[in-house]
């Protein structure tokens, strides 16, 4: 006989939690995107120590059926691609299947969840690979996740964790992100009972970035917006005298999605030129819209990355852009300036 054997299920979960789940803020966020993916119209997230304690994402969304909450645990299990050509036209947050078993291979998991169809909730438990059948509960559509104990049988990454000041900035950085691609959807965030985000879901963006970073910056963003055969572009920037000595405050969002894009951020540099200050940087929100099969989004599990087809031509038009805006209404004193 051979010496070589296939994993068992819970050992392949935890390897691949390895990569999937790096930590709480990852918990974080694949539970909200799924809420998203869901259709829910407010998502509520509660977490304790810096989500090493608890991690709550409870959705209004459409809801696991019945008969698919065991299999929703399962590897490689999805009900967002139906065939292998939905790969390379992504429009949902998740394809992979890998969050659900990857989280439960290193937590405890309590699932409650409701279509909202036969006015019943079902509630399933996961706890070191072994699931509990699924039993009938009280709730209302939706679905509320619950993950406790994160790490809990995997010691090292644990000892690996930051303080809850670190891992709690991770989450609420990413929360925020997410809320920003995500105006139409009403988002809280609450860590150890203090509420750190509250939006109202009106599809009002500037609302969100005055939740985020203050009501003075959002009376003192532009707006930018483009339009091109493959692309449409919305959002805000700062104006040139509002800088900041980082890059952490420019988000770009591709189809829904947050997401980390060198050539993009340089673009938005090139088009600010000389109206910044020698390494300062502004605050921008770009939402850009394309069809899916001109960005491939499996390039890495957190999806973070992104090929474009057209990189060149989608940099051009974002520069061309945020040009637009700035060479219009820079010379025009804002509303906090004396002058
Ligand atoms: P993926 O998001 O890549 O499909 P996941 O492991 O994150 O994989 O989730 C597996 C499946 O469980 C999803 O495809 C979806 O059908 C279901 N699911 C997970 N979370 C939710 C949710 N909040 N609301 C409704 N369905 C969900
Ligand atoms: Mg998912």
């Amino acid at each position: 006989m051979g010496k070589i054997r296939v994993l068992d299920e819970q050992l392949a979960n935890q390897i691949a939690a390895g990569e999937v789940v790096e930590r709480p803020s990852s918990v974080v966020k694949e539970l909200v995107e799924n809420a998203i993916d869901a259709g829910s119209s407010t998502i509520d997230i509660t977490v304790e120590e810096g989500g090493l304690n608890l991690i709550r994402v409870t959705d209004n969304g459409g809801g696991i059926e019945a008969e698919d909450m065991e299999t929703a645990f399962q590897r490689h299990a999805t009900s967002k691609l139906l065939s292998d050509k939905d790969l390379f036209r992504i429009a949902s947050l998740g394809f992979r299947g890998e969050a659900l078993p990857s989280i439960a291979a290193v937590s405890r998991v309590e699932c409650i969840s409701s279509t909202g169809e036969d006015g019943l909730a079902r509630r399933i438990v996961i706890e070191g690979g072994t699931m509990s059948a699924a039993e009938p509960a009280n709730a209302p559509q939706g679905t509320d996740m619950i993950i406790r104990d994160l790490f809990y049988n995997t010691p090292a990454r644990l000892k690996y964790m930051k303080s809850i000041q670190t891992e709690l900035g991770h989450i609420s950085d990413y929360v925020y992100r997410l809320a920003l691609a995500h105006p139409g959807t009403a988002f809280t965030l609450k860590h150890n009972g203090n509420t750190l985000l509250r939006t109202l879901g009106n599809g009002d963006r500037l609302q969100v970035i005055a939740a985020i970073y203050g009501t003075n910056t959002a009376k003192a963003m532009l707006s930018v917006e483009g339009e091109h055969p493959d692309y449409d572009l919305r959002g805000f920037v700062s104006r040139p005298d509002q800088t900041r000595a980082n890059r952490n405050a420019m988000t770009t969002i591709v189809n829904g999605r947050y997401i980390r894009s060198f050539v993009l951020n340089q673009a938005i540099m090139q088009a600010f030129h000389t109206l910044l200050p020698i390494n300062r940087y502004p605050l921008t929100v770009l939402d850009i819209g394309m069809h899916p099969s001109l960005v491939d989004v499996n390039v890495h599990p957190s999806k973070m990355e992104v090929r474009f087809s057209k990189e060149a031509e989608l940099k051009t038009f974002v520069q061309q852009a945020v040009q637009a805006t700035l060479s219009r209404q820079v010379h025009i004193p804002g509303p906090s300036s004396s002058g």
